[in-house]
C-alpha cells in the first residue's frame, strides 16, 4: 500500500537536450542521439529506483514533447504545414502541425525505449501516451469531418501502440489528458469514450493524468484566473469513476483543488500529486506525508499512490532529483506511521 510513482517525464541531461525548457532541441544527432537517449533512460530509471519510486517510467527521455513524440510516427500529419492555433481553449497559442490525410501508424512510436526500460528495471513500469482529446487540441485538422472523428481515429492508433507496449511487459499505460480540465462537457460527451477505445483489449492497468499544466507563465496566469477554489475535477470525476480507466492522476499539493473532491473517485486508484512541478522549492518529506495524510480521509491507503502534480521535465535536473527523493522519503514516513513499512 501507498506506492509511489511519477506523472511521467524527468529533466533531460544536458548532453541529450538543452536543459530547463519545453520542446528543447536535441544536443546530438544520428547514432550519438540514439546512444544519448539510451544512457539518459538508464539514468532516469536509476534515479527513480534510488529515490524509492515503486512504479517507474522511462522519464520520457526519448521524446521531445509529451504529445509530439507519438505523432512523429503517424502518417497523415504534415509537420511542415504549421499553423498558429489557440490551444487549451485559447489559453495560449502554439505553432502546430496539420492533419492533411487519413491517419495511419507507420511503425511503433515507443517500442525501443519501452523494451530498453523493461529490460533494465525489475520495478513496475508505467508508460505514458498523450490522450486523444489532448492530441486533437494540439494539432490542426484539415482532413477529418470534425475533431471528434479525428480523436476517435487517434484513439485507434493509440490502442495499437498500447497493445504493443503491454506485450513488451509494461504494467501501466497512462494517457495524458490535461485537456480534460478545460473541456469538461466534451469529456462526458466523447472524451472518456475515446479513452475507452484507446484502452480496448488491454489487460494491464490504465491511468489518465489530468493536471493544470507545467509551471509556464500561460498556465500560472490561467491558474490565477480560476478563483479561490479549482472545481474542474468536480465536473469530470463522477464520469471517470464510472469509466473503465483504473487510475486517475491529479494535481494536489499547492493547488486550490478542494481535497474532498477525491471522494468522487470512489473505486479508482488515485495518483495524488504531492510534488509541485511549478516551484523550484524542494518539498520536505514531512510536507509530502502531510498531503498524503489529508487524502487518506477520502481515499483508502490501498488505493492511494503518491505521485507528482505533473511532469518534472522543465525543471533543473538536481532539483527534480531532490523532489523525487522527497516523494520517496515522505511516502516511506507515512507508511511507517501507518505501521506498514
Ligand atoms: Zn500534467
Amino acid at each position: 500500500m501507498l506506492e509511489t510513482t511519477i506523472a511521467g517525464s524527468l529533466p533531460k541531461p544536458f548532453w541529450l537536450a538543452k536543459p530547463k525548457m519545453l520542446w528543447a532541441p536535441w544536443a546530438q544527432e544520428g547514432e550519438a542521439l540514439a546512444e544519448a537517449k539510451r544512457d539518459a533512460t538508464l539514468l532516469a530509471l536509476k534515479e527513480q529506483e534510488d529515490a524509492g519510486i515503486d512504479i517507474v517510467t522511462d522519464g520520457e527521455q526519448s521524446r521531445r514533447h509529451f504529445v509530439h513524440g507519438f505523432l512523429e510516427e503517424i502518417e497523415g500529419i504534415d509537420f511542415n504545414r504549421r499553423v498558429a492555433m489557440g490551444i487549451r481553449n485559447n489559453r495560449y497559442t502554439a505553432e502546430v502541425p496539420t492533419v492533411t490525410a487519413a491517419l495511419r501508424r507507420r511503425r511503433p512510436a515507443h517500442g525501443t525505449e519501452a523494451a530498453l526500460a523493461r529490460a533494465r528495471t525489475t520495478r513496475k513500469l508505467k508508460f505514458t501516451l498523450p490522450g486523444p482529446m489532448t492530441i486533437v487540441d494540439t494539432i490542426a485538422n484539415a482532413h477529418y469531418g470534425d475533431r471528434v472523428a479525428m480523436a476517435m481515429r487517434f484513439a485507434e492508433l493509440l490502442n495499437e501502440e498500447a497493445l504493443e507496449l503491454e506485450a513488451l511487459g509494461v504494467d501501466v499505460i497512462q494517457f495524458d489528458e490535461p485537456a480534460f480540465n478545460v473541456y469538461m462537457d466534451e469529456v462526458k460527451d466523447w472524451g472518456i469514450e475515446a479513452l475507452h477505445r484507446a484502452r480496448a483489449g488491454l489487460r494491464c492497468k490504465t491511468a489518465v493524468h489530468i493536471c493544470y499544466g507545467y509551471g509556464i507563465k500561460a498556465n500560472i496566469d490561467w491558474k490565477a484566473s480560476l478563483g479561490r477554489e479549482w472545481r474542474q475535477y468536480e465536473e469530470i470525476f463522477p464520469a471517470l469513476a464510472k469509466s473503465r480507466i483504473d487510475q486517475v492522476s491529479l494535481e494536489c499539493i499547492n493547488s486550490r483543488v478542494p481535497i474532498e473532491l477525491l471522494k468522487l473517485l470512489d473505486g479508482k486508484e488515485v495518483l495524488l500529486g504531492a510534488i509541485d512541478v511549478a516551484s523550484e522549492q524542494v518539498e520536505t518529506p514531512e510536507e509530502v506525508a502531510a498531503v498524503l495524510r489529508r487524502a487518506l480521509e477520502f481515499v483508502p491507503a490501498e488505493r492511494l499512490i503518491a505521485c507528482t502534480n505533473c511532469g518534472l521535465a522543465p525543471l533543473d535536473h538536481a532539483i527534480a532529483n531532490a523532489k523525487l527523493q522527497a516523494l520517496g522519503a515522505g511516502t516511506a514516513l507515512l507508511r511507517r506511521e501507518l505501521g506498514q513499512g
